[in-house]
């Protein structure tokens, strides 16, 4: 069992997230609101953090940053999540500091692979399918 934060804007998206997690016996707790997401993360204290990258107010490449500055957070995994995969994408991201990347539509298979991969520490992730 971990505790997953998911950070991410869309209703659909948290529910198909969460309930994919909690299948697999994690404790997910989401955050709509990327203003709330660093306090939330600091009091939750999660094995893993999932995050949108198209957020409203804070990005997900923001939010990345400011996670990985935190000295409580700095260590923990994350995992991005996006829509839109252009050239560069998976670089920027990679450098903001998550270890994975996921687009959207997800594969159910490649999310819960990914998220196995982060909770057991293998931080190379799988060639993107
Ligand atoms: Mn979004």
């Amino acid at each position: 069992m971990a505790r997953i934060l998911i950070v991410e804007d869309n209703a659909l998206n948290i529910k198909l997230f969460c309930d994919l997690l909690a299948a697999h016996g994690h404790e997910p707790e989401a955050v709509t609101d990327s203003r709330n997401a660093l306090e939330a993360a600091r009091s939750f204290v999660p094995d893993l953090v999932i995050t949108d990258i198209q957020l409203p107010h804070v990005s997900g490449l923001d939010l990345i940053e400011l996670i990985r500055a935190d000295e409580k957070l700095a260590e923990v995994p994350i995992m991005a999540v996006t829509a839109y995969s252009a050239r560069g994408d998976e670089e920027r991201i990679r450098g903001a500091g998550a270890q994975a990347y996921v687009s959207k539509p997800i594969s159910v298979a490649r999310f819960v692979q990914e998220v196995d991969a982060l909770l057991a520490g293998k931080h190379e992730p799988a060639v993107q399918a």
